[in-house]
């Protein structure tokens, strides 16, 4: 995933009125520092200057904004969009620091400042698009013929893609149409915390309470141990199972006792009563507010400004994908049934699925993680693996730059060029588990590349990784190998973008297509060529056995049915919760929810939504909202991707040709131009489907 930082029209100010202009003299942030590529002056920087930073850097974007608003020379680019765009340096600077440090390094310190500035942003935020001046500025130069004559491609785009915020935003309303919004804004929003606040309580509630060790069977030590300090954390005898968000649980493949496996599935499936009806109040405010904006329903407005455009595509995508799907489940259905019969389980359910399918998995497509292991050393699948491979593929040159400070001391900095030497910009990777870190993997920016602004990309990605014992190698997971080619591809796409001006820059492209080259970049992990210059014995040296790697590759498309239709399940819920036309209440959700899966084509007796209404987060906290479709959109185009690259290098390319090719065409435009259409232009076709239905072993 990637994480946008606060944007620049995102900052800004509300109670700071009157006050004195806060003293920055000293403070790291003020300006740039002066270091290498504009690293910031990590080893100066302390939690008190943030909060002083930030109150100047949003008075000064009020400032910005004002004059914006307020000036009377006929509209042009470098004095309505950019200012617009980009917002004040300041805020621009102190924002990327900042929400960087809070999420890997989340003091209570921090944690306070974050409260109290995130309030600022958000009203600034909502100032800017409902402000009539500002979008009268922008209006006035999207309705002046000769002047967007006059503006490059690049510019023109940004103009347009500005212009269509606004208006999504509600800045053509009257202003009492604008007022209607607003109250609406704010409802949804309330819901969505109390959707939030409800789901969590809802998914702690839902904890297994058991008291017979006995009904532990199955599980290993470490979980075990989890199951007791659970327990214990609760004031309870015996032990508990937490639960995680899906509905799946991770508990499921291990617990041997089936009575266990049905109660911890129910309380997963059931969760939830309020959050039911919180979701279809949620839908309806949201399809209120998609009718306001002159949409059919709220999916059409959420799709207005991604790569899909129009309901109907996303739809397509559903209509390819959900029968081959379904198909492959019923395949995978008998082989586990049969399984089960042999365990004297004759009436298979939902909870004996995670079960006897990692049985199958073991007996029949055996992958011995703990054998391959050793292959796998931090170190050397980035340095090795990562890095290589973008030097092999994209002509970039990684040096360790330990004497430079980065934002953590496990933090480790490497200085990007390209092949010619010419200066690219830094890569910071901070790859341990710390407690203060927030979970999961993500890549976000210090500095992105500008050639109006000279600035050069400073890209970070964050993992979890468990650190080692002193002296140890730390050892990572096939699946960490995946996360750690998939995060460095967000990285290649800020590091090689080639754009003039910083809001176009790398992975400023419509949502639905953000996942698509770091998708692209999972291709080389396990691909021979590359893999054996990383996964070599710990001890020995010798490269993985080429017949371990064929397993993990085959054993990939084991099980592929199911994920990919709990996955299209909750896709789909999250769609036609979002095709009610404007007003609609649903009055009893749970029935929705069973007839548009039915109608769907997904209803399937052993698969649910990887989540269901009650505990959907994703749709109904925000983020998600009509766009749990895009990781399959962005994996069409990844595996459409894929397929094209294999066919230039079975034609007898040089992969660094062919690399380079791709880059220049995808990655380098960044949110500059209209992807689809540069799409089309490297392929010589709109992308297409099957690759990604051969890839999931779906025909
Ligand atoms: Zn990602």
């Amino acid at each position: 995933m990637t994480s946008a930082p606060a944007g620049p029209s995102s900052p800004s100010g509300t109670d700071e009125h009157g006050q004195e202009a806060p003293d920055l003299r000293g403070n790291p942030l003020a300006g740039p520092s002066g270091l290498p590529h504009g690293l910031p002056d990590f080893a100066a920087l302390r939690t008190e200057h943030f909060l002083p930073a930030f109150r100047a850097g949003v008075a000064a974007q009020k400032a910005l904004l004002e004059e914006v608003a307020t000036s009377t020379a006929p509209p042009a680019f470098a004095s309505v969009v950019l200012p617009l765009e980009d917002g004040d340096p300041l805020l621009r600077r102190v924002s990327r620091v900042f929400f960087h440090l809070v999420a890997t390094d989340g003091t209570p310190e921090m944690q306070a400042v974050e409260a109290e500035v995130t309030p600022w942003l958000t009203a600034l935020s909502d100032a800017v698009f409902l402000d009539p001046r500002l979008f009268a500025r922008v209006d006035a130069l999207h309705g002046d013929e000769t002047a967007r004559a006059a503006l490059s491609a690049e510019e023109r785009h940004l103009l347009e893609r500005l212009h269509q915020r606004f208006v999504l935003r509600g800045a053509r309303l009257d202003p009492e149409q604008k007022e209607t919004l607003a109250a609406l804004n704010q409802e949804i929003s309330r819901l969505e915390t109390r959707f939030t606040q409800q789901a969590r309580a809802d998914l702690k509630g839902a904890s297994v309470h058991l008291t017979d060790e006995a009904q532990l069977a199955g599980l290993d030590a470490g979980q075990r141990s989890a199951a007791r300090e659970a327990a214990i954390d609760a004031g309870l005898e015996g032990w508990l199972l937490t639960l995680v968000l899906p509905t799946v649980q991770r508990l499921l493949p291990s617990l041997e006792d089936r009575a266990v496996r049905e109660r911890l599935y129910r309380a997963s499936a059931e969760r939830g009563t309020e959050t039911w009806d919180l979701a279809s109040q949620i839908a309806e405010l949201r399809s209120r507010k998609a009718a306001l904006l002159g949409f059919a329903d709220f999916a059409s407005l959420a799709v207005a400004d991604r790569t899909a455009a129009v309901p109907e595509a996303v739809e397509e995508l559903f209509a390819a994908t959900v029968g081959p799907a379904m198909r492959n489940v019923e395949g995978e259905a008998t082989g586990i049934a049969a399984r089960a019969a042999r365990d004297g389980v004759e009436d298979l359910a939902p909870w004996d699925w995670a079960f006897y399918e990692a049985r199958v998995r073991t007996e029949e497509h055996a992958v011995d993680e703990a054998a391959l292991q050793p292959y796998f050393v931090l170190e050397r699948v980035i340095e090795d693996g990562v890095l290589r491979a973008a030097g092999e593929v994209y002509g970039l040159a990684f040096t360790r730059r330990d004497d430079l400070t980065g934002p953590h001391p496990q933090a480790l900095v490497w200085e990007v060029r390209r092949e010619d030497g010419e200066e690219v910009g830094l890569f910071i990777g901070d790859y341990f588990t710390r407690d203060a870190k927030r979970g999961g993997a993500w890549m976000n920016v210090l500095s992105v590349r500008s050639r109006a602004e000279g600035t050069r990309p400073i890209v970070m990605n964050t993992l979890n990784i468990s650190r080692p014992a002193a002296g140890e190698p730390a050892f990572v997971t096939l699946d960490e190998v995946r996360t750690l080619f998939h995060e460095f591809g967000h990285a290649l796409h800020a590091l090689l973008s080639d754009v003039e001006h910083a809001s176009a820059s790398g992975t400023a492209v419509p949502r639905d297509v953000v996942e698509f080259p770091s998708q692209v970049n999972e291709m080389w992990a396990l691909r021979p060529g590359i893999v054996e210059h990383y996964a070599r014995h710990v001890v020995t040296g010798e490269p993985v056995p080429a017949e371990q790697l064929e397993r993990v590759r085959s054993a990939a498309l084991w099980g592929e049915g199911f994920a990919t239709a709990e996955y299209l399940a909750a896709a789909v819920l999250d769609w036609r919760w979002h095709r009610l036309p404007g007003g609609t209440r649903v009055e009893d959700p749970r029935a929705f929810e069973a007839e548009q899966l039915e109608q769907a084509g997904l209803s399937h007796p052993l698969v649910a939504p990887r989540y269901r209404t009650g505990y959907f987060q994703h749709t109904f906290s925000g983020g998600y909202a009509a766009g749990y479709y895009s990781y399959l959109w962005a994996e069409v185009f990844d595996a459409d991707s894929v397929a094209w690259f294999e066919e230039q290098l079975a034609a007898g390319r040089p992969v660094r040709e062919v690399g380079e090719e791709f880059a220049r065409a995808i990655l380098a435009i960044g949110g500059s131009a209209d992807l689809l259409a540069a799409y089309r232009g490297l392929r010589g076709r709109d992308r297409e489907v099957m690759p990604l239905l051969e890839r999931r072993g779906l025909v």
